[in-house]
């Protein structure tokens, strides 16, 4: 089969697409054929190389779709030509964490795509658990638009958070693929969503979605901004996930009793806050990764009956793995990119 992989880590220069054996499902896991695979912000850190095992030559993709094309032994429920999305969490399913069903805790908590081989290829080996079912006229497309970026900001909004209809909220960085899920979750949990982005082009993009107000932070101070149309109270709660460029502003974009959650560092690790700020006004600093199976669960049937419509910018042909990292890497999307095999 076909399979984009790297030997070293580097920049996109280190993507081959090169043929290698096709993977045999062990027991308890299914093989997929796979139709559509979604990028990651992730899949760039891994292939510049983290401090994380992984494995080498490494396929990415941790978002796929497609039809399961063998059946493992013990599997049971699973047939060869059943329509699937993947949900990629791997856990231990032993620990004090997921036996309260909170899997994204888990200490042995990885990706698939990340940690393992991912869905950059022809073919993929998953565990059985991870599959959900597809109604025959949902598009692959918009399925390997879903896992990664639709759970995370369920879990983010919902569940930490605790976003509620009425509240105002402040959505970063508001062009990837997770922002936009953010910005589409707090509107259908009834909130009020501003949002910053970069370029009149992309503002008017997010105003179409739903955004009440959107700053382009290459022309104005957002903080600034947003405290003078909330006449100065502030919002609810900021999604961050920018990091270091827009922390201390996204802390002064706060309202009393605020709540400030990140899943992210896309600019930088350091954040720096001032802790008169935050006992002052009783803020509250929440991190939230992925989801917990549950929530998954939650949010890809909202997305099944279409109250969550994916924005997908653009697909790219495996054999151009390198040109969708590159477009990726240069911040030039507006929502999710996907890999076709
Ligand atoms: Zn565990």
């Amino acid at each position: 089969m076909r399979a984009a992989r790297f030997h070293e880590h580097g920049g996109p220069e280190v993507l081959r697409v090169e043929d290698v054996p096709v993977p045999e499902p062990g027991p308890h896991e299914v093989r997929i054929s796979v139709r559509a695979a979604g990028f990651n912000h992730l899949d760039l850190w891994i292939r510049r190389g983290l401090p994380v095992d992984t494995t080498m030559p490494h396929i990415g993709g941790s978002d796929i779709a497609g039809l399961v094309s063998a059946v493992g032994e013990q599997v049971e429920g699973w047939e060869i030509g059943a329509r699937v999305v993947v949900n990629p969490i791997l856990f231990c399913g032993s620990c004090e964490f997921c036996l309260q069903g909170e899997e994204s805790l888990c200490y042995r908590f990885r990706i698939l795509g990340e940690h393992t081989d991912g869905g950059f290829a022809e073919e993929v080996v998953v565990p059985a658990h991870a599959l959900h079912r597809l109604p025959d006229d949902f598009p692959f497309e918009q399925a390997a638009a879903l896992p990664v970026s639709y759970q995370t900001a369920w879990r983010a909004l919902l569940h930490r958070a605790r976003l509620r209809a009425g509240e105002d909220v402040l959505i970063l960085g508001a062009s990837g693929g997770t922002a936009i899920a953010a910005l589409q979750i707090a509107r259908l949990a009834g909130a009020r969503v501003f949002a910053v982005t970069s370029g009149e082009e992309k503002a008017e993009k997010l105003r179409a979605l739903g955004a009440y107000r959107v700053y382009d932070r290459t022309t104005v101070d957002f903080a600034r901004e947003l405290r003078r149309d909330t006449d100065r109270r502030g919002v609810d709660v900021v999604v961050e996930n920018v990091g270091e460029a827009t922390w201390e502003s996204s802390l002064r974009c706060l309202s009393p009793g605020g709540r400030l959650v990140t899943y992210g560092a896309t600019s930088g690790r350091q954040g720096l806050t001032d802790l008169r700020l935050l006992f002052w006004r009783q803020l509250q600093l929440i991190g939230s990764t992925m989801a917990s199976r549950s929530e998954f669960a939650e949010m890809l049937k909202v997305a099944l009956r279409g109250e969550l419509v994916p924005v997908i910018d653009r697909t790219f042909p495996l054999e151009e793995v390198r040109a969708a990292h590159e477009y990726v890497e240069a911040g030039r999307q507006f929502g999710k990119v996907l890999l076709i095999p």
